[in-house]
């Protein structure tokens, strides 16, 4: 069994408060692609989506990066076409807000995964040096097997892209997958 796991790819991070950009428009058709592909399989699919409170005194990111993905803002809304993709297959992709960089910290996603049997992690999203990373680490030392795809992660910071794909095939063992 294996899950497809669609990190932070909302409007905040692609194109509004904390954006990536260009990098993180040009994934869009290849996360919708890999999103319904593995809805048709009847695999397992998260939207893990970072959440936060506005002037949180009391969150480690406050002090680090403008406001973003604020909760009940337009910000938070899932990018493009994945928001339509998500409308149309709820009952098919379990929502899962974060609040931390790793899909893990503080979420029930471990659970969610073993209920199911599923050792196969399919990491997809923003940013690949942040929070692409940190799912991947939390996920290596958990004992998941990892693929990462190359052609649906994106960050503003590319050399930290090619430093985070780097580890994750040389450090964390992950499987680096494109089509592109
Ligand atoms: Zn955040």
């Amino acid at each position: 069994m294996k899950a497809l796991i669609v990190i932070d790819y909302t409007v905040d991070f692609v194109v509004g408060k904390l954006p990536v950009g260009e990098p993180a428009i040009a994934i869009e058709s290849r996360i919708v692609e890999l999103t319904e592909s593995f809805i048709q399989q009847g695999e397992f699919v998260v939207m893990a989506v970072d959440l936060h409170h506005q002037d949180d005194p009391h969150h480690p990111e406050t002090k680090l990066f403008p406001p973003h993905n604020i909760q009940g803002t337009p910000g938070r809304d899932l990018y493009g076409q994945l928001k339509d993709t998500y409308e149309g297959n709820r009952s098919h992709i379990y929502w899962m807000d974060k609040t931390r960089y790793s899909a893990f910290c503080g979420t029930d996603l471990e659970l969610q995964l073993r209920n199911r049997g599923i050792q196969e992690l399919h990491l997809v999203g923003v940013c690949t040096d942040i929070c692409v990373l940190h799912t991947a680490v939390d996920a290596y030392n958990k004992g998941f097997d990892l693929v990462i795809h190359e052609d649906a992660v994106a960050s503003f910071n590319e050399s930290g892209h090619t430093w985070a794909l780097g580890h994750f095939r040389d450090s964390l063992g992950a499987n680096i997958r494109s089509e592109r």
